[in-house]
């Protein structure tokens, strides 16, 4: 028996359904307790070492009634300001100091540093109106004559009456662009009470109409969705709604949560990149108002510790997050839903627990008896299986909201274009003619490129040297705008070849080409016109994602150019032309989901053109413009591809088949390596036989200065999967206890993506 010193939290943070979901996970994804432990709980509820607590200035503290121990913190705090907890753990002799940290939280006399998330903060938006004095007639002109000798401030003046006949409110940046009057003009006529300020806040992305959000009706087809789902529910706790792109599956969405919570449950909502889909999360955050959460892992602790609290303690109703939120500790889930659930980012491929936050999320589900959506315009082939197999309920929305029309898809052989000359650049002629006539419109165009930075490589043309990462055995990559040459899995750069150090040549060859190089290219063509890039570099800053997309809707610029990541649920009324400079390189991967990923990816960025009012259209350049993905894209035959696909992966034995484990083996010395993974895999074999595959180098066969070898566990659906487990999991236990092997690392990755 041991003396409590302390009670660290006086109910659990943890519940027992959480738990439960945690055991699941530890013997589905193979992982370790800790490994799920560190992936759910954000490190607030941890105790981070790097939690900073600071003494919060409008409070005296000296009328408090305080501990001995709160007195000596407080003290501390009044010299050094900010406190770690390692600091105050050191200066109080204790390891326990949680309890001490919350007394002061809860007394408000600390807060925690925090640095607030600009962008999920309201922004305030200035509008102008005139006095209303001014509004009578005589009034009126008199003004003009006291401004006649101010010619800035008049001109003001009829700019804000000449915004004013087109109704609604004139906010300030209008009334500046508007008009020739600067800043100060401005100050001077607010100074002069003929205008006055106020602000609101507003959304950062959009000034929809509020009463739209909140009053919208369905559409027939989306009434009709919503009492399908619903009859399906009856029978069945999983339902795939198939909904064409701009289909308004969010607002079918919306319906659903609305019965959830009047029912007394809580909904969580998840979508693949939160930061990618703020219009979303804002259109459901001004519907529900306070009863929302949102949760990703992008957030500091702080934001982290409240959200959870807030569901713990029921403030939070709904939550929309990112896949880590399937941690959170929810008790009466109704409703799950699953935006875009074939999104490749609801898997966690890196650290353990290598999770797909989708499936996960249909065992949550059931855990809580609760039902779940899945959502896509373009399912995993996984899903639509289990539809047609009677597994998942099947719901289908087959046209677009408002009665839109799907957009017009051509294809442009690049072969073709070339032989007749047409290529400039990276361009045909026809993409060329469609961006010119779509600026022409005053309409807007989103280019599309899987590839970032400028040149894929660069390559000596007398040596063929080609400068690889010192740490990982890939090309770097040139980057034009940092000058460098970059590696994409470790983050190494050194600065670019100009001379060939294998042979001195000078003659240095650029191969392939990222967003960068188009955007160049691209402004070569069309000097006057303004173009953004939206990639993982250019939102590397903070608020930089969200400053793209906004000048976008803003239409402050023209034509954005971007990865897969513009082909992510961005919602822009004014776009109306997508061109995909080369679907080739999609098509080329080398992995059993490629071409389905393929489709996904040229159907979903297809489905930003025209999703408003105006029939969009898309131009698809390839050299293979005959593939019958392309075709399938183009012909919105999802159900051909879907057949086609699954035939595959039958014959070759595939997910949905198969299930399909990944084991690597990684070690710095190769050497080692090799033994190391022979006879790992010899021990496994001994046990699952012909299931086991390998070891093999993958595509990527050193990462981070680790060698790595991979082993494929292949096993039948007959299989008991549950027995082939246990077996990688014993089989590990006893590899690691052998001392020759010391040091060698195992990964495994249950239904790898
Ligand atoms: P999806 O997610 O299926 O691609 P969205 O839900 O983004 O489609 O809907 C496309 C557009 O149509 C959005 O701008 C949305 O606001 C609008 N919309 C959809 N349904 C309705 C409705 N019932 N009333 C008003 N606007 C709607
Ligand atoms: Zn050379
Ligand atoms: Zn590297």
């Amino acid at each position: 028996a041991k003396y409590i010193i302390d009670v660290i939290d006086e109910h659990p943070l943890v519940n027992q359904l959480q738990l439960q979901f945690w055991d699941w996970m530890i013997a589905y994804y193979l992982c370790n307790e800790g490994d799920v432990m560190s992936a759910a709980l954000p490190a607030g509820l941890k105790l981070a070492s790097e939690t900073i607590i600071i003494l919060r200035e409008e409070i005296s503290y000296d009328e408090l009634a305080v501990t001995e121990k709160e007195a000596i913190l407080i003290a501390a705090l009044e010299k050094q300001k900010r406190l770690t907890v390692d600091q105050i753990s050191a200066l109080l002799g204790q390891k326990t100091v949680f309890p001490l940290i919350r007394s002061l939280l809860d007394k408000e006399i600390v807060h925690i540093a925090e640095e607030v998330v600009e962008k999920y903060k309201p922004l305030l938006k200035s509008y102008i109106s005139l006095n209303p004095f001014y509004k009578e007639e005589d009034n009126f002109r008199q003004l003009f004559e006291v401004l006649e000798r101010a010619p800035k401030q008049l001109d003001a003046l009829l700019a804000y009456i000449k915004l004013s006949k087109s109704g609604g409110e004139i906010s300030r940046q209008q009334l500046l662009e508007e008009s020739n009057c600067g800043p100060g003009a401005l100050k001077s006529l607010l100074d002069k009470e003929i205008f006055s300020l106020h602000k609101k806040a507003v959304s950062r992305l959009q000034d929809e109409n509020d009463d739209l959000i909140l009053n919208f009706k369905l559409s027939d087809a989306q009434s009709v969705a919503l009492a399908n789902i619903q009859t399906a529910f009856q029978s069945k706790d999983v339902v795939l709604l198939h909904g064409i792109t701009a289909s308004g599956k969010t607002q079918v969405y919306i319906k659903l949560i609305e019965e959830a919570i009047a029912s007394g449950g809580q909904v969580l909502f998840l979508l693949p990149e939160i930061a990618l889909t703020t219009q979303i999360v804002e259109r459901i955050k001004r519907y529900f108002g306070d009863a929302i959460g949102v949760y990703h892992s992008k957030f500091n602790d702080n934001e982290r510790v409240e959200i959870w609290n807030h569901v713990l303690s029921g403030k939070y109703r709904i939550v929309l997050g990112a896949r880590s939120s399937v941690f959170l500790p929810f008790n009466a889930l109704k409703l799950i839903v699953v935006d875009e659930e074939h999104e490749s980012s609801y898997k966690q491929n890196e650290p353990a627990p290598r999770y797909q936050a989708r499936d996960a999320a249909v065992y949550l589900a059931h855990l809580h008896q609760a039902k779940i959506v899945l959502g896509s315009a373009t399912p995993s082939i996984e899903s639509y299986y289990n539809a047609l197999n009677d597994k998942y309920g099947l719901v289908s929305l087959n046209e677009r909201f408002g009665g839109v029309e799907l957009p017009l898809q051509q294809v442009v052989s690049i072969s073709e274009e070339t032989k007749r000359k047409k290529m400039v650049s990276y361009f045909s002629s026809v993409l060329i003619d469609d961006i010119a006539a779509t600026l022409e419109k005053k309409e807007q165009v989103i280019l599309f490129q899987n590839r970032r930075g400028y040149a894929t490589i660069l390559i000596c043309k007398t040596c063929g040297f080609a400068p690889k990462c010192v740490n990982c055995d890939v090309s770097l990559t040139f980057h034009k705008s940092s000058g460098k040459l970059h590696c994409h899995y470790c983050g190494y750069h050194e600065s670019s070849m100009n001379i060939c150090p294998a042979c001195g040549s000078v003659h240095i060859e650029q191969k392939g080409f990222g967003t960068e190089r188009v955007e160049e290219e691209l402004s070569l063509i069309f000097p006057d016109v303004k173009i953004a890039r939206l990639d993982v570099d250019s939102t590397r800053t903070k608020n930089s994602l969200q400053k793209i997309i906004g000048d976008f809707q803003e239409k402050k610029t023209d034509i954005l150019i971007g990865t897969q990541m513009v082909a992510k649920g961005l919602d822009f009324d004014n776009v109306t032309l997508i061109g995909v400079i080369n679907a080739d390189t999609l098509l080329n991967y080398p992995d059993f989901r490629a071409f389905e990923r393929s489709y996904q990816l040229l159907a979903q960025v297809a489905g930003r053109a025209g999703r408003r009012d105006k029939q969009g259209k898309v131009c698809i350049q390839a050299y293979d413009d005959n593939h019958r993905i392309i075709k399938q894209v183009v012909e919105n035959n999802y159900t051909e591809m879907y057949n086609d696909e699954i035939e595959e992966r039958k014959q070759f034995h595939y997910p949905p088949f198969t299930r399909l484990i990944f084991i690597n083996v990684k070690h710095k010395d190769s050497n080692l390596l090799n033994a190391a993974s022979l006879h790992f895999a010899s021990l496994l074999r001994a046990q699952l036989g012909s299931r086991v595959l390998g070891p093999e180098q993958p595509l990527v066969s050193r990462i981070r200065n680790y060698y790595i070898k991979q082993l494929i566990i292949k096993s039948d659906k007959s299989d008991a999967i549950q027995k082939v487990k246990a077996v990688i999991r014993q089989t590990i236990t006893d590899f690691n206890g052998d001392k020759a092997y010391k040091g060698v690392i195992i990964q495994i990755d249950v239904d790898p993506y």
